[in-house]
């Protein structure tokens, strides 16, 4: 019997334990706050989709220039026909005996990718530039997503869906998009079983201070979670003697 007191893990915080299993700790415990190329794709999500009850359409919009929102409008526009059939939004989740994995897929249904129609699941990305973010990926763990998702509808019904990403790039007035599709492996649901088993058995989520200044799409930026965390914020802080021998002249004098 499952109990109610089972962690209920969800793919944006497992994606955190590869930098920084501490990072996955946090991000059980607290949420980041909206920046503003999230707020972007949730409005192209809103438009292409219709917008889910927890997202304040009328907050998001407000602020922000008419062109640009007509820009991310018409993006949605273009894109909604690849959407056959299916639904948009859709939450789910598989109870193991001592966990729960939960997703909400973008839509799951059918869709033309590369010409083709296939039934899948999908996943939406708005992003400032394919190239640079997207084809600089090559772990498992950044496209985390295509396995989780896929592993919780097999573990739910017993079929298995590819999974495929719609990256949108919002920099042109005419949308660019590149689909990265995955069909997925029974071996590849067995490795992501693995890792959630492992991070779920892990008693110590130790912090990993060489990521923390390193993370983001470019590697340079600071984790998400180093306002929560202390191990971060004494690497930052404190005190530093400053030797003058040390510092470079600059001028001659
Ligand atoms: S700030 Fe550093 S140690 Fe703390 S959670 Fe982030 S990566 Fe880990």
């Amino acid at each position: 019997m499952l109990s109610t007191s089972n962690p209920c893990y969800r793919q944006s915080q497992i994606y955190n334990y590869y930098a920084c299993p501490y990072a996955f700790n946090l991000s059980r415990k607290f949420s980041i706050k909206t920046t503003p190329a999230m707020e972007f794709g949730l409005l192209f999500e809103g438009y292409l989709f219709g917008f889910k009850d927890n997202v304040d359409q009328a907050g998001i919009e407000k602020g922000k220039l008419k062109k640009t929102i007509e820009k991310i409008k018409s993006h949605a526009d273009f894109l909604r026909p690849y959407f056959i059939s299916g639904e948009s939004h859709v939450r789910n989740q598989y109870d193991d005996i001592d966990y729960s994995i939960s997703g909400e897929f973008d839509y799951i249904g059918e869709a033309i990718v590369n010409g083709q129609n296939i039934r899948g699941i999908f996943d939406i990305k708005y992003t400032a530039d394919i190239n640079k973010i997207w084809e600089s990926k090559e772990y498992k763990n950044d496209f985390l997503q295509a396995y989780v998702y896929p592993y919780i509808h097999l573990k739910l019904t017993g079929e298995l869906l590819p999974f495929v990403y719609f990256v949108c790039e919002n920099k042109y007035d005419q949308l660019l998009y590149k689909t990265y599709e995955f069909h997925m492996k029974i071996s590849d649901m067995e490795w992501i079983e693995r890792y959630i088993k492992m991070i779920h058995d892990d008693p110590i989520n130790h912090p990993n201070i060489n990521s923390c200044l390193n993370q983001g799409d470019y590697k340079n930026e600071r984790c998400k979670y180093m306002e929560f965390c202390e191990f971060g914020r004494s690497l930052l802080s404190g005190n530093k003697i400053m030797n003058t021998e040390d510092l470079y002249h600059g001028v001659l004098l």
